[in-house]
This record gives structure tokens, sequence and C-alpha cells, in this order.
């Protein structure tokens, strides 16, 4: 039996993993605003540090982390909120559990990042490069001169630039720590029925492309995750894994774009 760090835990894809990893058999602490064994609040510093003093107060060691907590950018959310939870929040979470899965002799981290990295034109490049040079507080001032749903996208790639940057260096592969990125589409879960009902971004997705003409399941993700997290994965490092029903292959027929393409360089 492996032990689990699940956050977000509570809802949609954070649910589905923690649902697919106990069903085989493996146990997984879980993080949340509610419903959680741990509660925590990760936009703050505070409470992510009660998070990780929490779960190591319940586990020595720590096989596989899913930082899963999430914002959506949409109307009246607050950008500096989403850049706290997405990125310093999932970052904070793998960094305080590092010796916790050191201690596991080859661990797993994958995180949550999304295929409007390369979806989405015009998000706030600067918010990412913040969010990569550490600096909350002026990744929260930057984020505010923006709508947050042009500051999602920068979160979520700055996890998976980070997990590309951080995943080959001696703090992670050194003690065996394999950091990977997820990156879904368009998933039926809160988040995704949150900005369905969103006067401004609501109509914009119903145009919403994808090559199995449909969206995601949770349970499709959590798959993904549960396989990037186990043994059978061990080759995986760095890497940023698209599962968006072509979403992606579709608008780049070619080549995935990356940030490059988003910096106009
Ligand atoms: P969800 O809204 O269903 O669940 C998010 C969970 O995060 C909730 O349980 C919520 O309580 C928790 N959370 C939010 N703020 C928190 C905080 N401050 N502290 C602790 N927990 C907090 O979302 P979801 O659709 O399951 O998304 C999960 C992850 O996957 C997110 O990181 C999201 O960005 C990413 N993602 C989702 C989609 C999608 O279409 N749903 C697509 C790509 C990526």
């Amino acid at each position: 039996m492996k032990t689990f760090v699940v956050s977000g835990s509570a809802s949609g894809i954070g649910a589905a993993t923690t649902e697919v990893l106990r069903s085989q058999g493996d146990r997984v602490i879980t993080v949340d605003l509610r419903d959680a064994e741990v509660t925590a609040d990760l936009s703050t510093p505070a409470g992510r540090n009660h998070a990780v003093t929490q779960v190591q107060r319940l586990t020595d060691v720590v096989h596989g982390l899913v930082p899963c907590a999430g914002l959506a950018g949409a109307t009246g959310v607050d950008s500096a909120l989403v850049v706290s939870v997405n990125f310093f929040g999932a970052v904070a979470l793998a960094r305080g559990l590092q010796p916790q899965l050191a201690s596991a002799g080859g661990a797993s981290v994958v995180l949550l990042a999304s295929n409007s990295i390369t979806g989405m034109p015009g998000w706030r490049v600067s918010v990412a490069d913040l969010c990569l040079a550490d600096d909350e507080p002026a990744a929260r001032a930057d984020a505010v001169r923006a709508e947050s749903v042009m500051v999602y996208p920068a979160t979520k790639a700055a996890l998976a630039w980070w997990a590309r940057r951080e995943g080959t260096t001696e703090p992670w592969i050194g003690h065996g720590i394999r950091l990977n990125a997820v990156a879904p589409g368009m998933i039926d879960s809160p988040m995704t029925d949150q900005l369905l009902a969103d006067p401004e971004i609501g109509p914009l997705l119903e145009a919403y492309p994808t090559a199995i003409g449909r969206v995601g399941r949770p349970e499709e993700v959590a798959a993904l995750i549960a396989f990037m997290l186990s043994d059978a994965c061990s080759l995986m490092v760095g890497s940023v894994v698209y599962a968006d029903g072509g979403t992606d292959a579709i608008l780049h027929p070619e080549s995935p774009q990356g940030w490059a393409v988003q910096r106009g360089e």
C-alpha cells in the first residue's frame, strides 16, 4: 500500500483521483477547504504551512502528490487569488513535502496544468514569469491588472514549465522524485459548470472544439494521473501530458505551440 496526497480532493478531478487511488488499495491523505482529512486554505502561506504540517503528522513517507486544488478564471474571480491557489499553493505543497517524497525512494508528483496554455491566445505571460521567479507578491500585483480568465492559463503554464525546469534538478529527480504535469481539456466538473454559467465565458465555451465530440470526465483524467503516479511510468520526468479529446491537435495540427508563441517570439 502506498500513501498519496491529493489536494482539491473534495470535488471534480481531485475527488476522482482520490477514488481511483483508494480503489487500487492505496492510502490517500486528502487536503481541501472542506470535506478533507486535512482542512486547509492553500491561498495563504499560513494555510499552506498548516497543510504541510498536518500531512507530516499523518505520515513520514509520501509516494505521490497531486496538487489538484485550483480556481477557475471567471467573471468576478480575484486574479490574485487564482495566482496564489493555482501556482503557489501547488508548489508549496510539493516543496513542503519534498522530504517525505524523497523518503519514498521513487516518488511522483503530478501537477495540474491545462490545455488553455496552448489553446487560449493572449494570456498574461508576465504572471507566469513572476510565478517562475517565485515572487508571489509581484505575481499577484501583476495579475490584478488583468481579468482572471487571462491569468488562469498563466498559472497553469507556470506549473507546466516548473515541472519541466525543476524536474531535472537534484532536489527532485536526484532524490527519485519525478515531476510531471497533466494538461486536461474541458472536463465535466463543478469548475466547468461555473464557467458554463458565466455570462461572458459560457457562450464562448459552447464553441469549444474536441475531436471526440464531447468534454472529458474527471475519471478519465484521474486514470492518467494514477498511471503517472505508478512505477509503470518510471521513465517520465519533466513531461507535460495532454488529455483533451484532441482539442490541441485540432488547434495545432502539426505541433504543439509553446510559451515562445505566447510571447510572440
Ligand atoms: P473543482 O472546482 O471541481 O475542484 C477544485 C477543488 O479545489 C475544490 O474541491 C475546492 O474546494 C478546492 N480549492 C479551491 N480553492 C482552494 C484553496 N484555497 N485551498 C484548498 N482547496 C481549494 O475543479 P476541477 O475541475 O476538479 O479542477 C481540478 C484541477 O484541474 C484544477 O487545478 C484545475 O485548474 C485543473 N483543470 C481543470 C479542468 C476542467 O475543465 N475542469 C481543465 C484543466 C485543468
